[in-house]
């Protein structure tokens, strides 16, 4: 079924002042609804809590986000009372109310630092700075300096306790939070007008999703088809988005064929939706698998990219396998399977390569799913110079999937896309990862380090781990499927 609607709730093209609410303030923690997002913000607090430590003998305003007004008082009594270092003190000017990481006084005038568990500096951050230090100035201070505080990911760690001195790198982002500070005035007041005013009737477009997903997505937009909409053609333009829409065009069906605003990806994604089934290049296709060398090992990581690192020799946000999965299947089309999970909290890498070599064996191609394994395999290679060789010969032995599934078929349930989780109901729909515990390599990344950090239960572990088997294997079973249609489409 397709939908079409009239001009009109589109020709206003508003800015949305949600998205521009999100282009300088990140999700707070009421917004947090899944077990991983909560994840990702308490280990912003983890790492914001150490960044204190930079800036030592300060003082915390302790009351949290529910006890505004008295992490006010507790701030003026403070500045009052001759603190030169605070922990989050709150300030509140033109309608608008901060929490400062670490604000230090400096003479007459104060620093302010912004921590971010990011790896880097983001343009978000330094709006985010801008408005902090509006707010910090209105309330009569001076500001010197507006830095943001990130992780350095050059740091290695050692064991024991962290160099905080290299764990973290500050920059100073004065002159950028200053030159956009004179459009703070007129942000405050769009959001203002929004919430004073009726619903805004703004058009979606990519501010939904960057720099963040808007928490409304879904009610904003609820007039598209459930499906085909054409939100899901991969990597659409806004510009593309807005001129369907100026057409009254939801349902990616309703696309005229003589529509030139799509890339040669989309407009086949047009075609296989239109046509109803999936557009393959047979002899292409062929020839790609034909280079196909039997039996295939299918391989697929689970990894961890803890923010602080959890083990000697590692980096903030260092990507860690702790887990494989490997199908072995025959040109006939039988399978074996092969697997290890890490446990017991040390550093998985090791044990873990030295068993996927075993596993491995010497021949046979090694399929896998996107670059990631290459990278992991890489990365395993440097980390062990004495295994270095065998896990090259394993390099050599890759094959990806994905870009021969993205170069040879277009399949009109995958929409153009060619992530594993939609090519795989899509190619195989008897095949899913819905009612799985663990559905998504977030999860699966999330309560892995949950784990390893003592924050589960022996019986959450033990049920953890399961889990995880499951979830692993099904991702090389999927490949293992997956290869099996691809060889029916070659005939
Ligand atoms: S989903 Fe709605 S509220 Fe959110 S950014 Fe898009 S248009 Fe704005």
């Amino acid at each position: 079924m397709s939908t079409r609607l009239s001009k009109s709730r589109f020709q206003k093209g508003l800015q949305c002042p949600r998205a521009l609410w999100l282009s300088v303030h990140e999700p707070t923690a009421a917004a947090l609804v899944t077990e991983s997002k909560q994840w990702i913000f308490d280990q912003g607090t983890e790492v914001g809590r150490l960044a204190q430590q930079l800036f030592g003998g300060g003082t915390e305003v302790a009351e949290d986000y529910r006890h505004q007004r008295e992490a006010l008082e507790t701030t003026k009594r403070l500045l009052e009372g001759g603190a030169s270092i605070l922990y989050e003190p709150a300030f509140y000017f033109d309608d608008v109310l901060v929490r400062v990481d670490v604000l230090v006084k400096v003479g007459d005038a104060w620093d302010l630092y912004e921590v971010k568990s990011t790896s880097k500096v983001k343009p978000e951050h330094v709006t985010d700075v801008a408005v902090q230090t509006y707010v910090v100035e209105g309330c009569g201070l001076t500001v010197r300096r507006s830095c943001i505080v990130h992780l350095d990911t050059s740091y290695v760690y050692e064991g024991g306790e962290y160099d905080l001195s290299a764990l973290f790198a500050v920059e100073d982002v004065t002159a950028q939070a200053r030159a956009f500070m004179p459009a703070v005035p007129g942000l405050l007041e769009s959001f203002r007008t929004m919430l004073d005013g009726p619903e805004p009737d703004v058009r979606v477009g990519a501010q939904c999703t960057t720099p963040y997903e808007c928490d409304f997505s879904a009610r904003c937009h609820a007039f598209m088809p459930a499906e085909h909409p054409i939100t899901n053609l991969p990597r659409l333009s806004e510009g593309a988005l807005h001129a369907l829409l100026d057409l009254g065009i939801t349902s990616i069906r309703d696309i005229p064929d003589d529509f030139s605003g799509l890339t040669p990806t989309q407009a086949e994604t047009v075609a296989a939706v239109k046509k109803g089934e999936p557009l393959v290049q047979r002899d292409g296709l062929a020839e790609a698998l034909s280079a196909l060398e039997w039996p295939v090992y299918h391989l697929d990581f689970e990894t961890i990219n803890p923010a602080l690192p959890l083990w000697p020799g590692t980096r903030p946000y260092q990507v860690i396998p702790f887990q494989y999965s490997i199908h072995v299947q025959q040109e006939d089309g039988t399978y074996e399977h092969r697997e290890y999970l890490h446990t017991g909290g040390t550093d998985p890498r090791r044990l873990l390569t030295e068993r996927m070599l075993a596993d491995l064996a010497e021949t046979g191609s090694v399929t896998h799913y996107t670059s990631f394994e290459r990278q992991r395999l890489e990365r395993l290679a440097t980390a062990f110079p004495d295994l270095a060789k065998r896990i090259n010969a394993v390099i050599g032995r890759l094959f990806d999937l994905e870009p021969v599934i993205k170069q040879f078929t277009t399949h009109p349930d995958a929409c153009g896309r060619t992530s594993i989780k939609y090519v795989l109901p899509a190619w195989c729909p008897d095949m899913s990862y819905a009612g799985l515990e663990i559905g998504d390599g977030q999860t699966a990344s999330v309560r892995y380090t949950m784990a390893v950090r003592g924050m589960l239960s022996a019986e959450e572990i033990e049920k953890l781990y399961a889990d995880l088997l499951i979830y692993c294997g099904q991702d090389t079973f999927a490949m293992v499927r997956l290869l099996e249609r691809l060889r029916e489409e070659c005939g």
